[in-house]
């Protein structure tokens, strides 16, 4: 009898407190386009946006179409605080100037943060990378003035998230959360995975990668949503594999991170040639929710009453 009334206590007790705790914002992560740079895979490149209290707030990367569906998706550009590249592949970011000269016919006028990783002999350091298309020589000098004091009613602050040591991460705080990087592995590219804490809730968005540094699970520890590119299926060739992780790798992340949610995108037309196996490895190891991207999806952190 006393070991019921225990247990009784314990199951009252216990969603209490985890319900405290729960991610209860308003809050979603909308999909602007779930492909990589295949021209012929019906797919706008990647980028998401997040929604908080029904506004737009940060971009997370900015592939080709991108700006397509952010209008489609009836968000209002005056209203973001900041774009954060994973990297500087055009599949990630060719989207930029559309957005930044885009912004002119809003009412914008808060100053936009574009923040991604640094640079290395291949690759540009983002705040580099705004200076070749936006700067006074850029490829779009045209709107110079949006990173000198210029006429424009806002400026853009480039910054290059460079991380002080191995395990530390990069942190900007915004008046509504906080935003951390990570230096993850994309072959020779620098690339960084990203966490979006906005009270109780975090968003874990992998960028592309592959898993030889294995700091992403630790890095997504507590995720409500976790965001993971699937490129590449499990018999990919080895320069692939070196580039993005594979569906097994996706499991094992998965299966440690225990997200509430676990969200594929970055999808191309050798990971949908096998994608019914890929999924069923992935469930093999993670019994949790599996979100499939496609185009204007939107998806709450937020949890039901009652969820766990
Ligand atoms: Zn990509």
């Amino acid at each position: 009898m006393r070991v019921v009334v225990l247990l009784l206590l314990l199951h009252v007790a216990l969603p209490v407190h985890a319900l405290a705790d729960q991610c209860r914002e308003d809050i979603y992560l909308q999909i602007l386009g779930a492909g990589g740079p295949e021209l012929d895979d019906g797919r706008t490149s990647s980028g998401y946006q997040l929604w908080l209290n029904g506004q737009a707030k940060l971009l997370l990367d900015t592939g080709s179409g991108t700006s397509i569906s952010f209008g489609d998706s009836g968000a209002d550009f005056a209203t973001v605080d900041a774009v954060l590249f994973s990297h500087l592949h055009t599949d990630h970011s060719a989207d930029l100037p559309a957005f930044v000269k885009g912004a002119y016919f809003t009412g914008r006028n808060r100053d936009l943060y574009v923040i991604g990783p640094d640079g290395n002999h291949l690759m540009p350091a983002t705040g580099e990378f705004v200076q070749r298309l936006f700067g006074k020589n850029g490829a779009f000098s045209y709107l110079s003035d949006y990173l000198y004091k210029g006429r424009e009613r806002f400026q853009l602050h480039a910054v290059d998230a460079t991380e002080p040591g191995e395990n530390a991460v990069f942190v900007k705080d915004f008046s509504w959360g906080l935003v951390a990087a990570l230096t993850v592995h994309h072959g020779p590219v620098p690339a960084l995975a990203w966490r979006v804490d906005v009270g109780h809730c975090r968003l874990v968005y992998s960028g592309d990668m592959s898993d030889n540094t294995q700091k992403l699970a630790g890095f997504a520890t507590g995720a409500d949503l976790l965001m993971l590119h699937m490129a590449i299926p499990d018999n990919a060739h080895p320069v692939a594999q070196n580039l993005h992780m594979s569906p097994t790798q996706i499991a094992q992340i998965a299966k440690r991170v225990q997200p509430k949610k676990l969200l594929l995108s970055h999808f191309m037309k050798r990971s949908e040639r096998h994608f019914n196996e890929s999924l069923r490895l992935i469930r093999q190891q993670f019994h949790g929710e599996v979100i499939i991207a496609e185009r204007l999806l939107t998806i709450p952190l937020s949890h039901s009453d009652g969820a766990e």
